[in-house]
């Protein structure tokens, strides 16, 4: 009877249990590897010029319309500096189509209201505005950094990080004390911290010899004028972004896990970047793309819905005499996003039978969407088959996901707009506990799984 049962039942294994010590000691120098990845890519623009200096160090090179398109080239589209695109150009024309990955680099943070700065009781303050799904709550009493770019009156671009480095100072949102917060916890979750009270605190020092008015905000600006050359209507021509200052870490007495801020969707955009680098002369040209604007709907110039993807790969088809509309009909897209992990300290969101754990291998998901797979794709039964028995020839752990109970919610991913160009595409990605939290956590092993997932459809012929 237990042959029938192994023929028969489908019995997702552990994943530590099914992996070779070869490949554990990959799997961990990959981590390794990614974690110094996410300690450099902080926001989209640090993704993008991380993904540059490795690629570049590669042989990859920026693409310029019109060049040589021999099979091996490495060629980059920085997409004004929030997104890229990297390509691999394969040995069979682009007529038979690309491999592509599409992940997001973008992550859950809050954004510089372009008025930012006030003062409040001898307090300076930086307003923001929330960019993407976040849990309000768990933004208050979180030592956050500052990333961005500031264009001045005269259109100089300065470059500001503050927080990242051991003698930097970094910045606070302050809570309530439990003392007075009576009141405040009988709110329910999502109405206890109002988004007007996200107010970065960033001085209390007065400005020396003044007798005026706001004289901490004076000093704030006295200081970013003396550093960056920069005065407060410069903030309107501004992205600054404030995010976690926690370093990526292992997690566990076993360092099975890695905590880390913004692994949505880093750790999707490094697999799928980690396995291009490794490409040589691929069957089928190779795609990478970081995607911006994911949190947001996808919108913008640098989303997955900017036509900047489709000028890229009309470009290269051009120069190989090439039609993009028989490209995209021959492509195959993997829309590389995390999805939820199982949870059993919220058993009440998950459906058991088809949840995604942590340890079981990159989740493939068919479907998004929320309610009735409102807003999914939907990848046909011939695209997972697909997927599905490439994993299985190469070794790759996987498993299949969907992303809670369908009454508890939802979420989409690029999947859709890269479908609405005629490419057939499949979601899969690491599952993540704690999802865009402050700090989030994934299993090595889910991560190493996806890059070799990714790897494995970049050298696939089909
Ligand atoms: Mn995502
Ligand atoms: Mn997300």
């Amino acid at each position: 009877m237990s042959e029938l049962r192994d023929k028969l039942l489908y019995k997702p294994k552990h994943g530590l249990d099914r992996v070779s010590e070869a490949e554990q000691a990959e799997m961990e120098a990959y981590s390794k590897a990614y974690m110094s990845f996410l300690d450099n890519g902080k926001t989209e623009r640090d993704c993008v010029d991380t993904a540059i200096a490795l690629a570049e160090a590669k042989g990859f090179a920026p693409y310029v319309p019109g060049m040589d398109l021999a099979p091996g080239k490495k060629v980059y589209v920085n997409n004004r500096g929030k997104g890229i695109m990297l390509a691999v150009i394969g040995k069979q024309p682009l007529s038979e189509g690309a491999h592509i990955g599409a992940a997001h680099t973008d992550a859950p943070r809050l954004d510089l209201k372009p008025n930012p700065l006030y003062e409040d009781t001898e307090l300076a303050y930086f307003k923001t505005h929330h960019y993407g799904g976040i849990r309000k709550y768990q933004w208050v009493t979180v030592p956050l950094e500052l990333h961005g770019v500031v264009v001045k009156a005269d259109g100089e671009t300065v470059k500001i990080t503050i927080g990242d480095k051991p003698e930097d100072p970094q910045f606070i949102i302050n809570d309530l004390l439990p003392h007075l917060g009576r009141e405040q916890s009988k709110k329910p979750l999502g109405e206890a911290i109002p988004s007007e009270s996200l107010n970065i605190l960033i001085g209390t020092a007065p400005l020396k010899d003044d007798d005026g008015s706001d004289r901490v905000k004076l000093a704030v600006l006295a200081y970013l004028h003396d550093i960056y050359g920069i005065t407060e209507e410069d903030f309107i021509s501004a992205e600054l972004e404030a995010v976690p200052a926690a370093k990526a870490r292992e997690l566990g007495f076993d360092r099975s896990l890695i905590g880390a801020y913004g692994h949505d969707d880093r750790v999707c955009a490094y697999a799928e970047l980690h396995a291009l680098l490794e490409l040589d002369v691929p069957e089928k040209t190779a795609v990478c793309i970081f995607a911006d604007k994911e949190e947001i709907g996808s919108e913008g110039v640098s989303g997955m819905m900017s036509e900047a993807f489709d000028y890229f790969m009309e470009s290269m088809c051009r120069t190989q005499g090439v039609d993009l509309r028989t490209c995209y009909s021959k492509s195959f897209c993997l829309s590389a996003d995390v999805t939820a992990a199982y949870d059993p300290n919220f058993p009440e969101v998950y459906e058991k039978r088809n949840s995604a754990y942590v340890n079981y291998g990159v989740g493939l998901c068919k479907y998004t969407g929320s309610g009735g797979k409102g807003g999914a794709s939907d990848a046909s039964a011939e695209v997972v088959g697909y997927v599905r028995n490439l994993l299985n020839a190469n070794g790759v752990i996987w498993q299949m996901a969907e992303l809670g109970k369908t009454d508890a919610g939802g979420g989409g991913t690029v999947a859709k707009f890269m479908a609405q160009r005629n490419i057939d595409t499949l979601d899969a990605g690491v599952p993540v506990l704690s999802m865009h939290a402050p700090y989030e956590t994934v299993a090595k092993l889910d991560c190493y799984m996806t890059y070799r997932c990714m790897k494995a459809i970049f050298e696939d012929a089909r």
